[in-house]
């Protein structure tokens, strides 16, 4: 399988070529040049485990890794000990459990990994792919990036202790939850290193962006990311949309729907890719928090990015985004794939600008998609979050709750609904309370996480600050 860029600049390339990169050398993100068809092997992968149905799907888009390796990386990555914190203790080996809420609603567990947010299922997977790549050329990478929280403590569980890669991850100075802040600096290995800079988030990724532009800064000391566009994070997220569709149907003769709260439009993409690939989804829902950029899309087919300064910082802040990185990908197959179309498109996004499909032939092709979506605020997520609780006696994290609410707009009777579940309530405990009247439930082993000795270095929010303490340690 070759990759293609959307903007239609870029020499193909093998997975393992764009594997350790970004973005294309055009400015396009990589995607596969067809999606394999796989509706006559249903049957065949309706019994899998997560790890060997992993591997069916991830061989179809990896010819450059043998096949025994390819399986031993699914193997190692989706074990029960890895994902292992289910409030359903004895659905754990299934690695995304399904709990029926009733008998056609549906919670798909994705946050049972080591930092309780989707981002694991994936990250995990991209650390053991690292390690194998850059073991094989003898190279290494110093992962460079910044967080406000989900995607900063995935990296650093996923990487930890793995040869040839550090991390070097800038977290905004106090603006974390207490528990978010315990996870990422009470790591102690040798190859994590934690930041916290004195300003907001966009300070440091600002100082990131700074960074990765200095070229010869980059070659130098080999600076990588492992942000949301990268090919391999959307690869992994596909296999749970057709373990999901097993769990939830009896035969592959039935349709379901999927409902996802959405922010970079990654986790939903594999849902298209899913879809795209021959897996019987009726509707792809989308969710949204006030930030509703992609909401607006789906319902009018104009897409307008904000500008930052106009993000609402929400209680589901892993969806607070004001552009969505991924959502090129989608617009790429919208256009029948005519790159000319993307680049003209995103000629305006780059400028700050918005586009409009709305009147023309494109309109007319959206529905085939499957797309339907709807937004959600503070009061809907407080709302939901209780009736979860009173009715079924099931905590749900805040993202979740703008799925679940969203998801309930939405449902057909005899098309199962299945809501991705992306993180724990524990993860943002001020909100639970407030909705709750009570502290959310925390797995055991997590008791007293936030008393560990941490290890952070704190440093004014500038270029030079940051890329010293790279030059320290490498
Ligand atoms: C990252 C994240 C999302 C948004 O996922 P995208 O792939 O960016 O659309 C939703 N919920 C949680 C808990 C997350 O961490």
């Amino acid at each position: 399988m070759k990759y293609v860029s959307t903007r239609g600049g870029a020499e193909p390339q093998q997975f393992c070529d764009i594997l350790l990169g970004g973005l294309a050398p055009d400015g396009g993100l990589y995607l596969p040049e067809e999606y394999p068809q796989v509706a006559e092997r249903l049957a065949e992968w309706r019994t899998l485990s997560y790890a060997e149905l992993a591997f069916e799907i991830l061989s179809l888009y990896v010819d450059d890794i043998s096949a025994a390796d390819l399986k031993a990386i699914c193997d190692k990555t989706y074990t029960a000990q890895t994902y292992r914190w289910s409030r359903n203790a004895g659905k754990a080996a299934d690695i995304v459990p399904l709990t029926a809420l009733t008998p056609e609603f549906h919670l798909l567990e994705l946050s049972n990994g080591p930092t309780l947010a989707f981002k694991d299922m994936a990250m995990q997977l991209l650390g053991n792919l690292f390690e194998y790549v850059l073991d094989r050329r003898g190279e290494t990478i110093n992962i460079l990036g910044a967080t406000s929280g989900d995607t900063g403590s995935a990296a650093e569980y996923a990487m930890r202790g793995k040869h040839n890669v550090r991390v070097f991850m800038l977290s905004p100075k106090g603006r974390m939850s207490a528990f978010q802040r315990a996870q990422m600096y009470s790591l102690q290995d040798a190859n994590i290193f934690n930041i916290a800079v004195r300003g907001m988030f966009d300070d440091a990724q600002d100082i990131v962006k700074a960074v990765s532009n200095d070229a010869e800064f980059k070659a130098r000391y080999k600076i990588g990311a492992v942000n949301s566009i990268n090919w391999a994070r959307v690869m992994a997220q596909i296999v749970y949309y057709f373990k999901g569709y097993f769990e939830a149907t009896r035969s592959n003769a039935e349709e379901v729907a999927f409902c996802v709260p959405s922010g970079n439009f990654g986790n939903i993409c594999a849902g298209h890719i899913a879809r795209m690939m021959g897996l019987p989804i009726a509707r792809l829902v989308l969710a949204t928090n006030e930030n509703d950029v992609l909401d607006e899309f789906f319902r009018s087919g104009v897409y307008r990015p904000r500008a930052t300064a106009e993000t609402h910082v929400t209680s589901s802040p892993s969806m607070d985004i004001s552009r969505a990185s991924n959502f090129e990908r989608f617009i790429f197959d919208l256009v029948g794939r005519d790159a000319a179309i993307v680049r003209q498109l995103w000629r305006k996004v780059d400028a700050g600008n918005s586009f409009s499909l709305a009147d023309g032939p494109l309109a007319a092709r959206l529905p085939d998609y499957g797309f339907v979506s709807g937004c959600s605020s503070h009061a809907d997520r407080l709302a939901t979050i209780r009736d979860v609780w009173q009715r079924y006696g099931l905590m749900i994290d805040t993202h979740t709750a703008d799925g679940v609410k969203v998801a309930r707009e939405h449902c057909v009777a005899g098309v199962p609904m299945i809501v991705l579940e992306t993180a724990q309530a524990v993860k943002f405990a001020e909100t639970i309370r407030e909705a709750l009247g009570r502290d959310p439930v925390r797995p055991a082993e997590l008791e007293g996480l936030e008393n560990l000795p941490q290890r952070v270095e704190v440093v004014d929010a500038t270029v030079d600050q940051v890329k010293r303490i790279i030059s320290r340690e490498c």
